[in-house]
């Protein structure tokens, strides 16, 4: 075990106490003035997702049946069909544990998860799309990070909260559903009580997503290539444009459009991004036109610029440059003109 997670280890009975408590005050809270007629409300009316289904027993089959998955690993369209349990890696290269390589308060997202205090990411390690120009190409194909058990990556979510954050940022969580389930129910004993964040390549299977109807409160998927021939060369997933619309087509019946409470932070919904590639490679036009005619005109788009090639982005045609303002332009252009209203 590594010091940090030794230390993470001894903050769990901390942070435990420390949120039952912060629980205890707000229901008080709002047992004092919240029912009474013209008294103030003193908390937000919201609650997430996860707390209600805990609530009615529907956590715990949740968690059952993900982990019976990891016996023939199904979680992402890979289908690699491993057995997890007994130390078989499939493409993602993650056992039993998730592998985290950070966590923390993280101002870089979009503004409704970042609100004055950040939002509480926590970067998984390893990933099943494995783009070949990733810019975390440490991270997501060579394995930074330490193992955490199930009450380590519990108390980090505790850790999040108790540091001010908005929310649960889950980064790369295809390939640990159920490790994040299983964590997620331990830190609601704990006190947990923001929003769930799930934050993916969009690489997700319909099945594995049902699992997390009722637990997660903002989808945040990318929507990365629309021609299977881009996301062959770049990702050996051909499939992609193919799971990806039938993965926000889920995620948007369970969440719908992104709603925001009265301070601007996100509560509940979807917030899709998109990076564009040089050379309109990404399928830009496409995927907006897909976005507003599958999905919904009102859906809250981040377009993103930053692309530079990483990983091994220099082999592939076309990539071994980083995208121009020209291109930039002329993908905003196409977003607009598709309808697409709403960006970060
Ligand atoms: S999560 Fe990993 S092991 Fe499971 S199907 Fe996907 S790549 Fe394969």
């Amino acid at each position: 075990m590594t010091e940090r997670a030794f230390k993470l280890t001894m903050d769990l009975r901390t942070a435990q106490k420390r949120n039952r408590r912060f629980r205890k005050i707000n229901i008080a809270a709002n047992a004092i003035g919240g029912d009474q007629p013209g008294a103030k409300k003193r908390i937000m009316t919201f609650e997430p997702l996860y707390l209600k289904t805990a609530r009615k027993g529907q956590l715990l089959p949740k968690i059952n049946e993900a982990r019976r998955i990891l016996s023939g690993c199904i979680l992402c369209p890979r289908n690699c069909r491993v057995d997890r349990k007994s130390g078989e890696l499939g493409e993602c290269r993650t056992g039993e544990e998730a592998t985290v390589s950070s966590f923390n308060a993280h101002f870089g997202e979009e503004p409704p998860l970042v609100g004055v205090s950040g939002s509480g990411t926590i970067f998984f390690t390893h990933c099943s799309l494995k783009c070949s120009f990733c810019q975390n190409f440490d991270i997501s194909q060579q394995g930074a990070g330490d193992e955490f058990s199930t009450a380590q990556l519990a108390t980090t979510m505790l850790i999040l909260q108790n540091a001010g954050c908005h929310n649960i940022n889950l980064v790369t969580p295809t390939h640990v559903i159920p490790q994040i389930l299983s964590a997620l129910y331990m830190a609601i004993d704990g006190g947990l009580s923001i929003p769930l964040v799930y934050n993916s390549s969009g690489y997700d299977n319909v099945q594995s997503l049902r699992l997390l109807d009722g637990v997660v409160d903002i989808y945040m998927p990318d929507f990365k290539f629309w021609d299977p021939a881009v996301a062959e060369l770049t990702c050996s997933a051909p499939e992609y444009p193919e799971a990806a619309r039938q993965a926000l087509k889920e995620m948007h019946r369970q969440v719908g459009d992104l709603q925001m409470n009265a301070e601007g932070l996100a509560q509940r919904g979807l917030i899709i991004r998109h990076l564009v590639l040089p050379g309109g490679m990404a399928g830009t036009r496409e995927i907006m036109s897909f976005i507003v005619a599958e999905l919904s005109d009102n859906s809250y788009v981040n377009l993103m610029d930053q692309y530079r090639p990483c990983g091994l982005a220099g082999q592939i045609p076309g990539l071994a440059q980083s995208l121009s303002r020209k291109q930039f332009e002329k993908a905003m252009a196409e977003a607009r003109a598709a309808g697409i209203r709403q960006f970060a």
